[in-house]
């Protein structure tokens, strides 16, 4: 780290009789969305002191301190004046440390350190380390996007990062010290590391690695092509959660949009972005049963986070163990599963995130798991009925597909065949997709013998109103699947038979 020739107050004087006022550009995080935030600090004679003020959250209070170690640690010295941050505008929340950057630099240009104009067109987001390193600051993505001035800088991690949304501009630092050299324009900016941005994230398990298992291959495609929540019911080891973790290779790859909510979610989350680029491909989230509310849904204490729902946007969700989940927890998932938001509500304030996914969960119908099969169960029918009352019937109701899976055969098992691979299965589900986005809110139109076999169902009581409408259109997503436009007796009945694993798990 360059240590800095130290230097008196008056390095750019001006008059100070009314205080020095800087102002910088910056950003903070609202959810997965940045804003554009005025850091304006104020430098006069009175009580030496230091106050932050625009709504700052716990760890932007804590600014200072960080702050105050850097700029002495880079060899200059603190003020002993009246110093007033204040953070405009004022009625939006600012978190995290990120401001930490333009605080210090506001800081230096008010008290005469660096030139008055040396900030002009520049916008800074940071945190800083107590020794003046400039660090990682979550969701760079969100808030590069957020700054309209022409350059910005940001932490040298951070640079591959700013530049995926602004492209030319992004200035990567490693310390204060070195900031202050570039802009007392005594060295040149530092040049901006090599990022590999042909990385892609390496493919998901695959479809060919299950052998047999065609009702969950089916349950599979079909969620896929129709966005369809699926439960798989069935026994420990019959191979439920392989079946789902092979879902996102079926999905279409995300499009640009997508994925550039999808990355500022995980940005914001707080990781760096793993590869060069953004994250492209269906993301797929398994929380434990055991994680906390604040973990599947977002939010905490300290600062706003997106939680398990948000990180699956445009992705998948996958409940394994369904029956263990607190009913808070389910409970919690009914405004993402029913707006593809999460509203996190604060005294703070409220921060909306994405939380659009597709919901996969596996459950044993019973404790002893074997309930899916006709008498082979050991459970006591009390135990059994406590069991199903875990799930409540309008949870089980957003699940479209309701698959019982078997264990595999041992014919199944010991075949050398590799089953299907999922780019075959994924050509398919795009076609579908196609078909079905081209077809607009159009009505199916059914043939009379799957009318027929409908209304049957519907008279047995074997369908509710809200369940024949989901048949009918599982039963067109089948079609879709098979390039038809008119609903036959097959469709209905296959659209039937992926729901039959109700049976299993309803009280
Ligand atoms: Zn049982």
């Amino acid at each position: 780290m360059a240590v800095l020739k130290k230097k008196h107050f008056a390095d750019y004087p001006a008059d100070r009789s009314l205080g020095m006022l800087a102002a910088i550009a910056s950003a903070t995080l609202s959810g997965a969305i940045g804003c554009a935030v005025s850091v304006e600090v104020h430098v006069s004679n009175g009580l030496p002191g230091f106050t932050i003020v625009g709504l700052p959250d716990a760890a932007v209070r804590e600014a200072r301190d960080r702050v105050r170690a850097a700029v002495l640690s880079s060899g200059l010295p603190w003020p002993m004046s009246r110093v007033t941050v204040n953070l405009a505008p004022s009625g939006v929340r600012k978190a995290g440390a990120g401001l930490d950057l333009p605080i210090a630099v506001g800081l230096l240009v008010a008290t005469g350190h660096l030139p008055p104009d040396c900030t002009e067109g520049l916008a800074f987001c940071g945190e800083l380390g107590l020794n003046g390193s400039l660090r990682h600051v979550p969701g760079m993505l969100a808030l590069a996007d957020a700054v309209s001035s022409p350059g910005l800088v940001v932490p040298l991690v951070d640079v591959h990062e700013a530049a995926l949304v602004r492209g030319a501009g992004v200035h990567g630092v490693a310390t204060l010290s070195d900031l202050v050299l570039v802009l007392r324009r005594q060295s040149p900016w530092p040049p901006a590391p090599e990022v590999d941005t042909d990385v892609s994230a390496p493919p998901g398990p695959d479809l060919s690695e299950i052998r047999g298992q065609m009702v969950g291959r089916r349950a599979l495609e079909v969620a896929a092509a129709g966005r369809h929540h699926l439960l798989l019911v069935g026994p420990p080891g019959s191979g439920k959660t392989m079946l789902a973790e092979r879902l996102p290779s079926l999905l279409p790859p995300l499009s640009k949009e997508e994925a550039l909510t999808v990355s500022r979610v995980h940005s914001s989350a707080g990781g760096a972005l793993p590869t060069g680029g953004l994250l492209d491909r269906p993301p797929f989230r398994a929380p434990h049963h055991q994680a906390t509310i604040v973990s599947l849904v977002g939010g905490g204490n300290l600062s706003f986070r997106p939680g398990e729902v948000s990180l699956a946007s445009h992705g998948i969700l996958f409940l394994d163990e369904l029956g263990e989940f607190s009913i808070a927890a389910l409970e919690a998932l009914r405004q993402p599963l029913e707006e593809g938001l999460i509203r996190i509500n604060r005294a703070g304030g409220s921060v909306t995130f994405p939380a659009d996914f597709l919901l996969v969960a596996a459950m044993n119908p019973c404790p002893c798991g074997e309930g899916v099969f006709e008498g082979a169960c050991k459970c006591s029918v009390v135990i059994r009925a406590r069991y199903r009352r875990r799930i409540s019937a309008p949870f089980l109701d957003r699940f479209d597909l309701v698959v019982p899976i078997c264990r595999p055969s041992a014919d199944d098992l010991l075949s050398e065949v590799p089953g299907e691979p999922s780019a075959n299965v994924a050509a398919r589900v795009a076609a579908a997709r196609q078909r079905a986005a081209a077809r607009g809110n159009e009505q199916p139109t059914l043939t009379a013998e799957a009318n027929d076999c409908l209304r049957q169902k519907l008279r047995e009581g074997a369908l509710s109103a809200r369940g024949f409408s989901k048949v009918k259109r599982v039963a067109q997503t089948v079609a879709d699947l098979e390039g038809e436009d008119v609903l036959t007796y097959n469709h209905v009945s296959e659209a039937l038979r992926l729901r039959a694993g109700r049976s299993a798990v309803i009280a």
